[in-house]
């Protein structure tokens, strides 16, 4: 493979007059070898990104998703033709996690943490590792590696790519039952593959009227920043060696005027993001995933409009752990593992995510060590994180639920759904094996202040814990 990345490729338009400055040429690249059709980088890339989605917290915070996809959309329109695929399906995800670092998926999907953008110093340093990330996609990387791993199965791969991006003990759970070494071939990079994604990014950056030396920035800053053990970033994307001053010297050749190092959207969005709360660590977060193994929810958002809660109660018992009574037009669902009990019009899904405006949700947290106010500090959190416009939660109020100690505490949010503003209502007790049970009532703020706020009352004194 290195024997054909020392071909020059001169562009030479007619009538075009070529300075002798522009003879420096770019270096030429060739797509590995493959034995995959694209269609199957499409289904692979598609297969892992939607276990990426269930796993990991997607921002739906337009700043922040609209800022990725207008880079993403940028870079793409500057692919060259012959790398083009008209079936690959490009898109950009901004991850509420606090690492640098970022990956895409053969055919197309892409993932930017919220670290990589705070991180970087300007936005070609964006620019650079998603060119860079594109280049792998475009070049078909992901497939040409696994067309070398014959021993296994190619859908094997889509399994345990997840695990590749996480990383550690987190991923082994998450890929159980799945090749694991295969799944890092998957995403980790030989270093030929590195040099290529180096330089074919350098060449899109430039078409795309980015500064590639800012790609090489990046690295330093990736490699500058990181915290301890080390940037995952980088050992996914393996520095082949004098990585700064190759990427330099191709820039040289690609004769950029006028490149877009800083920008005011990318002020904005650094802005933005401070105002947020802390993002979680890739594994805090998907140890949250895999505890609530949040299903993808399809369907139309809630219309929000629904009956007055009946004033008759229905009496459920779920499982063994508790018995609790609903007003009766309350319907019961699952949801991200706990149960939702809920009104017509009341539950859908914004973003692959299931939302609910009016009802209850009743689960259980992991907990094993803490005492009740630290567990409910940390399901609090957890909300927070799941829910950027969440607002400071009110006072903690002591309560009893099913003759244990409880604590109450409201939090104000704008709902997924409906963007009105809603209360949030939590109820928490610990169960006798320590785990923390929550009841989380929502209603859009004037029906709780009016209706909801006494119902949810009502709701959480018929519990009777068995457990
Ligand atoms: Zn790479």
């Amino acid at each position: 493979m290195s024997s054909k990345m020392g071909h020059l490729r001169l562009f030479f338009a007619a009538g075009l007059v070529v300075s002798a400055a522009a003879l420096a040429a770019q270096t030429r690249i060739t797509p590995p070898k493959n034995s995959y059709p694209p269609a199957k980088d499409v289904e692979l890339g598609l297969q892992a990104a939607n276990q990426a989605e269930q796993q990991l917290p997607i921002m739906h915070d337009e700043v922040a998703s609209s800022y990725v996809d207008g880079i993403g959309k940028r870079l793409v329109a500057a692919i060259p033709p012959d790398l083009q695929h008209p079936e690959f399906r490009y898109t950009f995800k901004a991850v509420y996690v606090k690492e640098i670092n970022a990956f895409a998926l053969p055919g197309g999907p892409m993932f930017v943490n919220r670290g990589m953008i705070e991180q970087a110093h300007d936005e070609g340093e964006v620019a650079g590792v998603m060119a860079h990330e594109l280049s792998h996609v475009v070049l078909r990387h992901g497939t040409a590696q696994a067309s070398k791993a014959q021993k296994y199965e190619i859908g094997e791969a889509a399994g345990a790519v997840l695990g590749a991006i996480i990383g550690g003990r987190v991923g082994s759970v998450i890929a159980r039952g799945t090749q694991f070494g295969l799944g890092a071939s998957f995403l980790r990079f030989s270093r030929e593959y590195e040099r290529q994604a180096d330089i074919e990014g350098s060449h899109i950056m430039a078409a795309a009227g980015y500064d590639p030396r800012d790609m090489a920035n990046m690295f330093k800053t990736i490699e500058e920043q990181s915290g301890p053990g080390g940037p995952q970033w980088l050992s996914d994307h393996p520095n082949p060696g004098n990585r700064y001053e190759y990427i330099n010297a191709e820039a040289q050749s690609l004769h950029v005027t006028n490149a877009i190092h800083d920008s005011r959207e990318f002020a904005r969005v650094q802005a933005h993001l401070k105002t947020l709360p802390p993002a979680p660590s890739t594994e805090e977060a998907t140890k949250e995933a895999s505890r609530g193994a949040t299903p993808r929810s399809e369907g139309p958002p809630p219309s929000g409009r629904v009956e007055p809660p009946s004033s008759r109660y229905s009496t459920y018992s779920v499982g063994s752990v508790f018995r609790v009574s609903v007003p009766s037009n309350w319907r019961q669902a699952q949801s991200s593992g706990a149960v939702m009990f809920a009104p017509d019009g009341a539950v859908g899904s914004v973003n692959g995510q299931s939302v609910f405006t009016h009802g209850v949700e009743i689960g259980i947290a992991r907990n094993e060590t803490h005492d009740l106010q630290t567990a409910t500090d940390e399901l609090l959190q957890s909300l927070g994180r799941g829910n950027p416009r969440l607002g400071r939660r009110g006072p903690y109020r002591s309560i009893g639920i099913g003759n244990r100690d409880g604590i109450e505490a409201a939090v104000s949010n704008v709902s997924e759904a409906t963007g009105r503003e809603e209360t949030i209502d939590v109820f928490t007790t610990l169960m006798r094996d320590g785990n923390l049970l929550y009841i989380i009532g929502v209603a859009p703020r004037d029906e709780f202040a009016t209706t909801y706020g006494s119902v949810f009352q009502r709701v959480v004194q018929s519990m009777r814990l068995s457990s």
